[in-house]
């Protein structure tokens, strides 16, 4: 395995032109169309979060090399939003074929340095490529409108057109699709894009810049820097920068919402969860208990839409032995390795915080029915693991209930009934997503009209639209007015000009000023 790792960390490494003077590979900078080193002093190491081995090291680029980049997407903004829609459409017509060609690379390079099972992380890729091929349905998303002889002889019509330079900024947990719902969307509208994912996972954004030059993006559309808060400070202060794309905690998205906005800036920012599957006693036993151990327990629990949540309602309660059974057989393992269900967490801190919410919950009363902790994986014994764990009789009140644990524990209450569920569920200040298993309809009906959530799933545990619609969690998940690919991306993404000419037949010639409004 470890000869493997690092074969593909050279190759990696090599396709993106990484140094190695040192003895860990570096992350280049990509500015105005080259792959560059940075001459920054500082650094952060990356792990592999299986292992804990540092696999590469990312800069902290420097204020210049950041000026730089957002100087490269200025000069390329005139040239490329002059660039025809059909040029810009084949390019990205030949970037979904490049991401297809390299999905198991792309995916390798994300168990790397993310953790989750190759499996799941093709299943991250394939997500992010939906974007990019309903992008390439641009000539027809940005289309505008008319309406033709408003009043005699003249018409009104719309342009949608691009803004100008927008910038990213990414989280850890999906290092190939949250940054496909960013660039690909703004630049093929015509905007430039300057990129900043997790400093965590900047491999897999190496990769999918490096694939959209080879798909012919002139220089200077594309840039991606690295870097913490300075980097983000930058993007929020930065006066060309017109529209900010934010993923992440709620922490980081109020704050980047807040301090972009007051720069006058676009600002979409989507953030944190705590999403509720609810459990009706009609339900189908074995589709659900399936569905929802797959949900709260894939990707370690690392997804934003994670089922974090069950609520039994009555009788259902009594298949919680069979939910425990099923979480039990899951196989705990680094992510390449044949039959691995869950991978580690990103980091040793994000391991311990999930371990003291465990624990805050067994001290303020829940039932351990699954203990993950301390799980041992063999070859592995020093990689960031916690195994499916289950706590039950947990109340709203409980810390393990009112945090986003982001790991793979399912907390699990009671109700009585369904309007208890979604009485608990609207009192929760996050509204993500949110899942009703049940066989009947009016059920399912009353809970999707009257749950207070983005996006809800009937008998599909993890309700992430696919591209044609949008990402729309809601309330304390989501700041902004306009959400993330779909219509409302297209809408994100540009501006509207609204031209009404008038051409009248030369004998109908105005013949005095007219001073008062036109009506
Ligand atoms: P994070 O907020 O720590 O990091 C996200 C980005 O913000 C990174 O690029 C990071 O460099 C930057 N950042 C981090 N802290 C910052 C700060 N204090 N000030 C300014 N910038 C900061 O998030 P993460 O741990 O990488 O990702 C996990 C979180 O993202 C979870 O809360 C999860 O629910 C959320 N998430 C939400 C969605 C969604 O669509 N709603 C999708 C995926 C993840």
């Amino acid at each position: 395995a470890a000869l493997i790792r690092s074969v593909l960390i050279k190759k990696v490494a090599h396709q993106l032109g990484r140094c190695y003077s040192s003895s860990v590979p570096t992350t280049k900078l990509f500015i105005d169309g080259k792959f560059v080193e940075s001459s920054t002093s500082e650094w952060l190491d990356i792990h592999n979060p299986a292992t804990n081995e540092v696999v590469g090291r990312v800069p902290k680029a420097t204020q210049e090399e950041m000026l730089a980049a957002v100087d490269s997407c200025s000069r390329a903004f005139h040239s490329w939003s002059e660039t025809s829609i059909l040029s810009r459409q084949q390019i990205f017509l030949r970037y979904q074929q490049l991401i297809k060609d390299n999905i198991k690379e792309l995916a390798k390079m994300i168990t790397l340095e993310q953790g989750k099972t190759l499996a799941d992380a093709e299943g991250d890729v394939f997500r992010g490529l939906q974007v990019v091929e309903h992008a390439c349905s641009i000539t027809s998303l940005m289309l505008g409108e008319t309406l033709p002889s408003i009043t005699k002889d003249m018409d009104t019509y719309t342009y949608r057109l691009p803004i100008g330079v927008c910038a990213g900024i990414a989280p850890f947990n999906f290092p190939a699709m949250i940054p496909l719902w960013m660039f690909p969307i703004g630049m093929v509208c015509g905007n430039t894009y300057l990129m900043k994912p997790s400093e965590r996972v900047p491999g897999c954004t190496m990769l999918l810049g490096k694939m959209l030059q080879d798909a012919g993006a002139p220089d200077g559309t594309l840039n991606i820097i690295h870097g913490q808060h300075a980097a983000v400070n930058f993007i929020c202060d930065h006066p060309a920068i017109k529209a900010i794309s934010f993923v992440g905690s709620n922490s980081a998205g109020e704050y980047i919402y807040e301090r972009g906005s007051k720069n006058g800036k676009r600002v979409q920012s989507n953030m944190g969860a705590k999403n509720h599957g609810v459990v009706m006693p009609d339900a189908n036993k074995e589709n659900t208990i399936n569905q929802l151990v797959g949900a709260a327990f894939g990707a370690a629990g690392q997804r934003c839409m994670a089922l974090s949540t069950a609520i039994f309602v009555g009788e259902s309660r009594n298949w919680l032995p069979e939910l425990v059974e099923r979480s039990r057989s899951l196989r705990v393992n680094a992510g390449d390795q044949p039959g691995a269900d869950v991978g580690p967490l990103i980091s040793p801190q994000a391991k311990e915080r999930v371990e003291c919410l465990i624990q805050s919950g067994v001290e303020e009363g829940a039932k351990v029915l699954l203990d993950g902790r301390n799980v041992k994986v063999k070859g592995y014994e020093n990689g960031n693991f916690v195994g499916p764990t289950i706590l039950s009789k947990v109340m709203p009140n409980m810390t393990c209930y009112k945090e986003e644990i982001f790991g793979p524990v399912l907390v699990v209450l009671e109700a009585d009934s369904l309007d208890e569920a979604i009485s608990i569920i609207n009192q929760n200040p996050y509204g993500n997503g949110t899942a009703i298993f049940t066989t009947n309809g009016a059920t399912a009906r009353k809970y999707t009209h009257e749950v207070d959530v983005g996006q809800i799933g009937v008998n599909v545990p993890i309700p992430v639209p696919l591209p044609m619609f949008s990402f729309t969690g809601s309330r304390g998940s989501f700041r902004g007015d306009t959400n993330f690919y779909g219509k409302q991306g297209i809408q994100f993404y540009t501006q509207i000009k609204t031209v009404t000419s008038q051409w009248k037949a030369e004998d109908a010639t105005v013949t005095s000023p007219a001073v008062t409004m036109p009506t």
